[in-house]
């Protein structure tokens, strides 16, 4: 067996069950893909829009993509006609931008809300006011052109596993205070808590991820 396969393979016996992985393929070529694919796996992951694009036209259809990178406004309508999961609104403007371009298109787009967890100033997302800003329009019915999943989140990078748990707690408690301010549809729409990467997937499975994002455990390192 080829190291991806074997790296996919063992990653997926030591999931729990509910929880889903995806595969995080960015900067890696088609063949690698295809490779995945052949053991039976359908959920790749890419941040990058235009290699987005391209792998979509280039493999199989029955992929399911998820864009797990920052999304520009303008780029948006590029990805919406087909892809499954955005994991990465980290604005207000953003997700009326998805809610529009869906609209045009007769689609709900599923979405989740990305969560700024970690120390570092670089890494997108909302926090908590701008959560709940949110999910008030939300349970208001006035973006009737998305669907939203769940909450995301990067932790910090760092070797300290009590600053990495820390920061995945937090997430999970924003997650639970959602569930208990959502109701009726919304509320059965949130079921996926996204946290977790090759190197704190553990973790945050302990702390409640019911999604995790997997690049170099399972592709080796990017270049
Ligand atoms: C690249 C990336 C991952 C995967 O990172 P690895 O450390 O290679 O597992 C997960 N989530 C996001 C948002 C990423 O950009």
């Amino acid at each position: 067996m080829s190291d991806i396969t074997n790296n996919l393979t063992s990653i997926l016996q030591s999931l729990p069950a509910e929880v889903t992985l995806v595969a995080v393929s960015k900067t890696h070529p088609s063949e690698a893909i295809i490779e995945a694919y052949e053991t039976g796996h359908r959920i790749f992951g890419e941040n990058k829009v235009q290699e987005l694009a391209k792998k979509y036209e280039d493999l199989p259809k029955d992929i399911k993509w998820h864009m797990i990178g920052h999304l520009q406004r303008n780029k948006v309508k590029y990805i919406v006609p087909f892809v499954e999961l955005i994991h990465g609104v980290d604005s207000f403007k953003l997700l009326r931008e998805i809610d529009k371009q869906a609209g045009k298109i007769n689609r709900k787009q599923p979405c989740l809300l990305q969560i700024h967890i970690a120390k570092e100033s670089s890494k997108f997302g909302l926090d908590r006011n701008e959560l709940f800003e949110i999910l008030n329009a939300v349970s208001e019915k006035s973006l009737p052109n998305v669907k939203i999943k769940g909450l995301m989140g990067m932790a910090t990078f760092t070797q300290d596993k009590h600053v990495i748990r820390s920061e995945f707690r937090y997430l999970k408690t924003l997650f639970d205070e959602s569930l208990a301010f959502l109701s009726g549809s919304d509320k059965d729409n949130f079921t996926v808590l996204s946290m977790g990467m090759s190197g704190d997937y553990p973790i945050a499975i302990e702390e409640g991820s019911t999604m995790v994002r997997i690049g170099s455990g399972i592709f080796g390192s990017r270049t």
